[in-house]
């Protein structure tokens, strides 16, 4: 993570999260321990997170098992909910529109609004390993700032492009309960769960109960 002080002035700067990131990701994938993933259904994905309130040893536990979850399952992103966690934290690994690399966590995310004007949408597809095998196209802007907190509880900025602007809005919505299939049409949804209920995932998933 960049450097940062508690500054104030400077919570406004984003930080670079571009460096280092293959050590960065496998430190931490490296102290922590893959969990299964919750999938479509399970009432932690449909719901609000809890704030992190509390940015301590245990929190950063959570942090490495989270970015060991998301590289067992190839994901570029991972919400806490989605290994059962009742927190706001997501993790990433992704690249932008440029190919470049980014890593990091952010706690209690919350994203910037984009004046209208400066909405580009992009209609790549998305996917989420908590609706596994499935994928549709789903347009959203192609740039996204998240505003939140680092593992030690100090504001930061993420700024993305490209998918990597997909992930961040991705990822934030997850912590609010919301996944990007309730953002599809019925019919495109209903695709969406079809393909899900076909395929068989390439990673630990937990049964939904019912
Ligand atoms: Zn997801």
């Amino acid at each position: 993570m960049a450097q940062h002080d508690t500054d104030e002035r400077i919570s406004d700067e984003f930080i670079d999260d571009t460096k280092d990131c293959a050590e960065r990701e496998q430190a931490h994938r490296e102290r922590g321990t893959a969990r299964p993933i919750t999938v479509v259904g399970h009432p932690m994905l449909h719901r609000e997170c809890k704030d992190v309130t509390i940015f301590d040893d245990e929190l950063a536990r959570l942090i490495d098992d989270m970015f060991a979850s998301q590289r067992a399952a190839e994901g570029v992103g991972l919400a806490a909910n989605q290994i059962g966690v009742d927190l706001k934290v997501f993790v990433y690994d992704c690249n932008d529109d440029e190919g470049v690399r980014h890593v990091g966590v952010v706690c209690n995310p919350v994203l910037e609004e984009l004046p209208a004007e400066a909405r580009v949408l992009d209609d790549n597809n998305e996917g989420c390993l908590s609706v596994p095998t499935a994928y549709a196209e789903l347009p959203r802007p192609d740039y996204a700032v998240v505003r939140g907190q680092d593992a030690e509880g100090r504001p930061i900025a993420v700024r993305g492009t490209g998918y990597f602007a997909r992930c961040l809005q991705h990822e934030t919505d997850h912590l609010y309960g919301r996944l990007y299939i309730d953002r599809l049409s019925k019919r495109e949804r209903k695709n969406a769960l079809k393909m899900m209920a076909e395929g068989t995932p390439r990673y630990e998933t937990v049964p939904n109960e019912g």
